[in-house]
């Protein structure tokens, strides 16, 4: 078994990880990078790369404001008394800070995603007209080396070569991008959304000499008179143990694939998890047999999705696809199985898993599971949906009835129950309004909505009333869980008791979230994941004695 000794050794290569790795080795540590998966990156790799860091030092190039008072409020008002407030002071403290730290130290560069309204952006303090979503500017992977084609490329957005803005997830009023300009972006193969995110972090650690060790599963913590002193691989050639002097940062994803921790902590289905299989709670186990206190264990970033055709499967699998601004747009609704409506099918895709879990006590069932999406003819040929573009035919997973009655009895719903909703969801679409559940009536149904519309609630509303309709059936996922090992300020893990574990910390989905139930706005898994990371990286390497 061979000893390797490092200041600082980070668990996980996504956002967190190597946001920690980066820092710490900035920090003059050595640091030791392991990954379980083949290839690097986890889900930050596959995600929109999109970083939510309320009064970032971007705001005077687009002319807005914002202030730590204003970012505390918003976080506030929607807690439910689940957000600790200390982590939620050292997020929102650090992220401007950990933002010029990168962009000086590192090759992250950041730009604003213009106009993103918060999730919840009624309440107070938070951003109708958006500014705090930051991502990163196309990077060229040819500057990566070796290490471009080993960087993992999810199956929801296999074209790299996008911004924010030219994609479904950045709103549905794509910013048109030609084939010119495609071309020009593959000659050096310049990425956006977490590509780049990714990449730059990548590249910050490989000039500071932190190469990561792929095929590595962290196992066990090493603990010495109470501290964690190193960790316990297995490896590609067998197992492995590493030594850390300042500390271990667990930046190993969530548990979502672990349907044992699902089944023991989640407050309520998970039909789909979208993130990268590896991850499977190693890290919170890691945490647990060492004694760590555990919190916000309940709660994921919940996210409806659509099964659809996997083109990497031969064997004709299926993936699941996130639902976001597909969900928003006029003349579809969700609907149970009474055929009911129950929720602002336009709203926040976190806030909906609330909506899905919502429990019948007579009946004993989930009220809302399963749910289906319905739509109508120009409803498809306008939008198209999912991986489906518009005025393409509609694709064999959708179920299609040329009467609404038809579909019902395809779908097997109560009969009338559907026609009943779709001609009251019709009767106050010509009203313009929703009285049932608001849709519409927030900056942030509108901005996701039809882009012919902007900022009116005929973005998202709409009548469903031209044949053939469809339906597709819609799954409780999630982008990951959020619950973990308890973290003080710096991302020190704590004990039951609640003081710090000597020698470790999280970060990342791994840990217990500073943001409780809550999804800020577009980055708000990201951005604390980035932060906790950089603290943790900040505070092992003055720990190992380098600062
Ligand atoms: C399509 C999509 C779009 C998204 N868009 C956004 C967005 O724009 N903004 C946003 O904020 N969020 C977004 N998300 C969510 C976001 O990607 C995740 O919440 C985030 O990436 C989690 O980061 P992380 O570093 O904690 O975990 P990950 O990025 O998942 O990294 C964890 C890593 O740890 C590794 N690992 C696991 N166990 C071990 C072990 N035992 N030893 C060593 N390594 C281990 C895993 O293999 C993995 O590589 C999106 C997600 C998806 C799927």
């Amino acid at each position: 078994m061979a000893t390797n000794e490092y200041d600082v050794v980070v668990l996980g290569t996504g956002a967190a990880g190597l946001t920690a790795a980066v820092t710490a080795a900035a920090h003059g540590a050595t640091v030791g990078l392991f990954e379980k998966a083949d290839k690097v990156g986890g889900t930050s790799a596959w995600s929109g790369g999109m970083v939510w860091i309320p009064n970032h030092p971007h705001l005077a190039e687009i002319g807005a404001s914002d202030s730590r008072e204003e970012a505390l409020t918003y976080l506030d008002a929607l807690s439910h008394g689940m957000i600790d407030p200390e982590l939620a002071e050292a997020f929102i403290d650090t992220g401007p800070e950990m933002v010029t730290w990168l962009e000086a130290k590192t090759p992250v560069k950041f730009q604003v995603v213009e106009g993103f309204p918060d999730y919840h952006p009624e309440h107070p303090g938070g951003k109708p007209k958006g500014s705090r979503s930051l991502e990163c500017v196309l990077y060229p992977f040819d500057e990566l080396g070796e290490w471009a084609d080993r960087v993992t490329v999810g199956r929801q957005m296999p074209e790299t070569h996008l911004r924010m803005g030219e994609t479904p997830l950045g709103s549905s009023s794509l910013d048109p991008i030609t084939s010119a300009e495609l071309e020009r972006r593959r000659v050096r193969d310049e990425r956006g959304l977490g590509q780049s995110l990714v990449g730059r972090l990548l590249r910050g650690c490989l000039d500071l000499g932190v190469e990561p060790v792929t095929g590595a599963r962290a196992k066990e913590l090493v603990v010495v008179d109470e501290r964690v002193v190193g960790v316990r691989f297995d490896g590609a050639d067998g197992p492995f143990e590493v030594r850390a002097r300042g500390g271990v940062v667990l930046a190993t994803g969530g548990f979502e694939w672990d349907e044992s921790l699902v089944r023991g902590f989640l407050k309520g289905p998970l039909e789909r998890s979208v993130s990268v299989p590896t991850n499977t709670g190693d890290g919170l186990r890691m945490a647990m047999r060492i004694g760590a206190a555990l919190g916000n264990m309940q709660e994921a970033w919940w996210v409806p999705t659509v099964d659809v055709p996997d083109p990497g499967d031969p064997d004709g699998g299926t993936f699941p696809y996130l639902i976001m601004s597909q969900r928003t747009r006029p003349r579809l609704i969700m609907v149970n199985r009474q055929g009911r409506r129950f929720t602002n099918e336009a709203a926040n895709y976190n806030a909906s898993g609330a909506a899905f879990h919502e429990f019948d006590p007579t009946a004993f069932e989930y009220k809302n599971l399963p749910a289906w999406l319905v739509f109508d003819q120009v409803h498809l040929d306008r939008y198209g949906f999912a991986n489906v573009r518009p005025g393409q035919p509609a694709p064999d997973y959708l179920t299609q009835a040329p009467t609404i009655a038809e579909l019902e009895l395809a779908l097997g719903l109560p009969a009338g129950g559907l026609e009943a909703t779709i001609e009251r969801w019709n009767e106050h679409v010509a009203e313009g309004r929703d009285p049932d559940f608001n849709r519409g009536a927030s900056a942030h149904d509108n901005w996701w909505g039809d882009p012919m519309h902007p900022g009116e609630p005929s973005a998202t509303l709409g009548p469903i009333d031209t044949g053939p309709f469809y339906a597709v059936e819609v799954n409780a996922g999630a982008l990951g869980t959020k619950g973990g090992p308890r973290t003080n300020g710096t991302g020190q893990v704590l004990d039951v008791d609640g003081m710090p574990i000597g020698g470790l910390y999280a970060a990342g989905n791994v840990m217990a979230s500073s943001m409780g139930m809550t999804y800020g706005g577009g980055g708000g898994t990201l951005a604390p994941g980035m932060v906790f990371g950089y603290l943790a990286g900040k505070d092992a390497a003055e720990s190992a004695g380098t600062v």
